[in-house]
């Protein structure tokens, strides 16, 4: 069912981001998601609003900022610029940023505190129980088990009591049943709302809204021994960003038509405390909060630990912004839990970006080179287009109304679907339609070839239009070698329903440009990768962080050219494999570098037979300083990939396929 209003108001909002966070898959997937939908929208010609921002109070920060002898509010603004710097790298189009730690954010908790304080949604009790401080939570007995430890976290919890103020969400359990049973929609996907409805069936308990542990949050209004919980201080982002409750405010535009993007472990907090919170505010509560799928790397579960953390900074320096964008979106039913492999997204960059939709442009620009010397054929001969070409148009019609319920229901991955099947039928439209024959002089009248020239460009006209929310800037290199720019700079600014079919009959001059997406060697990835995994590695690091450097910031941190040609890496031939006694991990390796020979150590005898190795050609750091294993000198080090397999270590030597000369220097 569609919830849209065309014309209406569209606000959509991420979370809001722990601040001290490094970003990364997560963070960028539900933020490309939201900057997707956002941009369908302002395309639509939807009044539209699109917010994401940072959670910045709590203890967490508190600690880690007296840890390095810094106040809170200092970390914060030092940390804040991890997040913010991604966005415009991702192409994220987000009209607003908030930080917690602002006042115009401030002075609306306490507008919300204040109003259910007076009444009565918000009473002052005491509050006792087992609490744990990493994670600022309390935890009912039922949960806490023998060893009283966090269900969350697994640590220590601590018995705690203090003086409370409490939310009354226990009245608002009815009136959430209620409402849910009257939205079904406003939950999505189904089975987040079956969760949260026996959830809530199951019973609501009061809310400990406040804090007395802690001193960095929001002051409760009239109470500055307590702070307010960092939940509710959170959640009351999305109206203060929008000027709640000032009158003349944007909230008064897009409140009506709030909807939510969260990842499904935080579901709970946006689809039962905040629309309550927002109930007894008086405000409608959200039209929906949708709750997406989690992503494993490669089958296994993300973790610092297992170095297989993804980096979105290194994905859109390999890749580019687009077609990780575009893998995101396309590749797992949104709602779903995803698998994301670099393979996988490189398949995907071949056959759908490079085969389908780079196909399609280079054949009719090429075309419309070769037979009318780039220039487009006057739109007035689509008139006496033939079923064949009007189907096509029809096509198109239908694609773009059923992309638009897809968005609609939030199906991200399925508007892609439906998006590559114009593209595909464009490109049997040129199989079918064989404008190489029309071309031919004497050979049917030219206006059929310019019939077929103007169907097709009208396809990618369109295309571009519909790609853009997804992929903004391969939208925007599209548009501009159909020759559009001089009609409408900006791609971003164009709005579809004035941007019909055949709409303008002008002959216009295309530009070929350069290809959209150069096809992957995957020979060439497999070694690439090889060579960026192997400087995953810990230990591999180029910098350790320096002293008062935010721990995680400088594993993902960029590196320059220059510091990438430090490392001399060749093809080395192995030509002899000794294994060191005593030794039984270790092997040496005698091999040929073409104008030299060398001796390395390796620790790979667990992994590979002498007979394996022999004859293998291989990639080595050459120019790392000798170290002696054992008594004998190592000169050099082998890249391998590395990898867990049903928790057994596995190894694969980084390598070069064909028959590369040992020497050879990787650049
Ligand atoms: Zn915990």
């Amino acid at each position: 069912m569609s919830d849209g209003k065309k014309g209406g108001g569209f606000y959509i909002t991420t979370p809001i981001y722990y601040v001290n966070d490094v970003p990364h898959i997560g963070h960028a997937y539900t933020t490309i998601a939201c900057d997707a939908l956002a941009r369908w929208h302002r395309m639509m010609g939807d009044s539209t609003r699109f917010l994401t921002g940072t959670d910045e109070h709590g203890q967490k920060i508190q600690q880690a900022a007296e840890k390095r002898g810094m106040t809170p509010i200092q970390l914060c603004d030092e940390v804040v610029v991890n997040i913010r710097r991604l966005w415009p790298l991702l192409e994220i189009s987000n009209d607003d940023f908030i930080r917690t730690t602002e006042e115009r954010h401030a002075k609306v908790v306490r507008h919300f505190f204040k109003t259910l304080l007076d009444k009565g949604d918000i009473y002052k009790g005491n509050y006792e129980g087992w609490y744990c401080l990493p994670c600022e939570a309390y935890f009912p007995d039922a949960q806490t088990g023998e060893a009283k430890t966090c269900p969350d976290c697994g640590r220590p919890l601590s018995r705690m009591s203090e003086e409370s103020y409490f939310f009354r969400l226990s009245d608002y359990q009815e009136k959430l049943i209620r409402h849910y049973e009257e939205h079904p929609d406003a939950i999505m996907p189904k089975a987040r709302y079956n969760e949260v409805m026996s959830f809530i069936r199951g019973g609501l308990q009061d809310l400990s809204v406040s804090r007395t542990t802690l001193k960095w949050g929001i002051p409760v209004p009239g109470d500055d021994r307590h702070v307010v919980y960092v939940w509710l201080d959170a959640l009351i982002n999305y109206a203060s960003a929008v000027g709640y409750p000032e009158s003349g405010g944007l909230w008064e535009t897009y409140w009506p038509d709030v909807r939510h993007m969260v990842g499904k472990d935080i579901i709970r907090f946006h689809a039962v405390i905040w629309p309550a919170i927002l109930m007894a505010m008086g405000m409608n509560p959200p039209v929906r909060v949708f709750a997406h799928g989690w992503w494993t790397v490669e089958g296994e579960k993300m973790s610092k630990s297992k170095g297989n953390v993804v980096d979105p900074f290194e994905m859109i320096e390999v890749y580019g912004a687009d077609a990780f964008r575009y893998f995101l979106l396309r590749e797992v039913p949104f709602g779903n839990d995803g698998d994301f492999s670099e393979l996988g997204m490189a398949h995907r960059v071949n056959s759908d970006l490079a085969n389908d939709l780079g196909n399609l442009l280079n054949r009719t620009l090429q075309m419309i080179e070769k037979y009318r010397g780039g220039r487009l054929p006057d739109g007035a001969c689509l008139l006496r287009a033939r079923e064949i070409d009007r189907a096509v148009a029809q096509a198109a019609r239908q694609i773009i109304d059923r992309m638009d319920r897809d968005m609609d229901d939030f199906a991200l991955d399925s508007a892609l679907k439906t998006l590559w099947t114009l593209i595909s039928s464009g490109n049997k439209y040129i199989d079918e339609t064989a404008p190489w024959k029309l071309g031919k002089p004497g050979n049917d009248p030219d206006e059929r070839l310019d019939i077929v020239l103007r169907t097709l460009w009208e396809v990618l006209r369109l295309t571009a239009i519909i790609l853009y929310p997804f992929m903004p800037a391969t939208a925007g290199r599209i548009w501009e070698q159909l020759g559009l720019k001089a009609e409408a700079p900006d791609i971003g600014a164009v709005k579809l329903p004035d941007w019909e079919w055949g709409r303008g009959n002008d002959a216009i001059d295309v530009k070929k440009g350069e290809v959209l997406f150069p096809r992957i060697d995957m020979p060439k990835w497999v070694e690439e990768k090889a060579l960026r995994d192997a400087a995953k590695k810990p230990g591999a690091e180029m910098a350790e962080s320096g002293p008062g450097g935010a721990p995680d910031a400088k594993k993902f941190s960029q590196i320059e050219i220059e510091d990438f040609k430090k490392l001399e890496i060749r093809v080395a031939r192995i030509e002899r494999v000794e294994t060191i006694e005593k030794a039984a991990k270790l092997y040496k390796l005698h091999v040929d570098l073409g104008s030299e020979k060398r001796v390395i150590v390796s620790g790979i005898r667990e992994h590979f037979k002498e007979e394996d190795l022999v004859g293998k050609k291989i990639l080595v750091l050459c120019n790392l300083k000798p170290a002696k294993f054992r008594g004998i000198e190592s000169n050099g080090m082998l890249l391998a990939a590395e990898a867990e397999d049903d928790g057994k270590e596995i190894i694969s030597l980084a390598t070069v396929s064909g028959d590369f000369p040992a020497g050879s220097l990787i650049s």
